[in-house]
C-alpha cells in the first residue's frame, strides 16, 4: 500500500490495511510472515514538507529457535512514528545539525509514502533477536546432529575427544 502524500488534507488522514497471505515478504531470511497476516492503522500526516506516520502494525512472525532451528511461530505488535523528509529537506538538515528527534527522520520521494515498506522495516525492529522453541530447548548435539529434545545420544560435548568423535558416530549409527 502507498499513500499519496499531495492527497491528504491538511488535518491529515486515518489508515488502516489487512494484508492478504502473499502481498507482503518482509525479504529476510531469518524472518517470515505466518497467518493472520500483518494488519496496520495509524495515521498519516503532512506538515510543512515533512509526513508524519505514526500507528500499529499487529503480525505473526515464524522465526528460528536459536538452538535447534525448529520454527518458532511469535505474535508481535509494533508501536511506530516516523516522520519522513524529502531528500531535499534531509539534506538541508544535515547541513545543520540534526537533533535526537531527527534520528527517525526518514527519506522519501515527496510524493508517496511507502506503507509496505514502512510495514516490513517495523516487523523486523519488533522480530526478537532470540527465540527458544520452549523454554530450555536442548538444541542439536554438536557432534551427531541429534535433536537433543527429542532423543538423548551417548555424546558427552563437553569432554568428548575430537579424535573419537568419527569413532562415536560410527557407534551411534549401529
Ligand atoms: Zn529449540
Ligand atoms: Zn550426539
Amino acid at each position: 500500500m502507498q499513500i499519496e502524500v499531495a492527497s491528504l488534507a491538511e488535518s491529515g488522514k486515518d489508515f488502516d490495511h489487512q494484508y492478504q497471505p502473499g502481498e507482503l515478504s518482509l525479504e529476510d531470511e531469518r524472518v517470515h510472515l505466518l497467518d493472520p497476516q500483518p494488519y496496520v492503522r495509524g495515521r498519516i500526516r503532512s506538515d510543512r514538507g515533512r509526513v508524519k506516520v505514526s500507528g500499529r502494525i499487529t503480525g505473526t512472525l515464524e522465526l528460528e529457535c536459536d538452538r535447534c532451528l525448529k520454527s518458532v511461530r511469535s505474535a508481535v505488535v509494533a508501536k511506530f512514528g516516523r516522520e519522513y523528509a524529502t531528500v531535499a529537506e534531509y539534506a538541508a538538515q544535515h547541513a545543520v545539525e540534526l537533533s535526537e528527534d531527527d534520528l527517525n527522520l526518514a527519506v522519501f520521494d515527496g510524493a508517496v509514502i511507502d506503507i509496505d515498506s514502512l510495514v516490513r522495516e517495523e516487523l523486523l525492529l519488533t522480530a526478537p533477536d532470540h527465540v527458544l522453541c520452549q523454554e530450555g530447548c536442548q538444541g542439536i548435539c554438536p557432534t551427531c546432529g541429534t535433536d537433543r529434545n527429542a532423543a538423548a545420544c551417548d555424546c558427552e560435548t563437553a569432554e568428548t575427544d575430537p579424535r573419537w568423535a568419527g569413532l562415536k558416530e560410527l557407534v551411534n549409527r549401529k
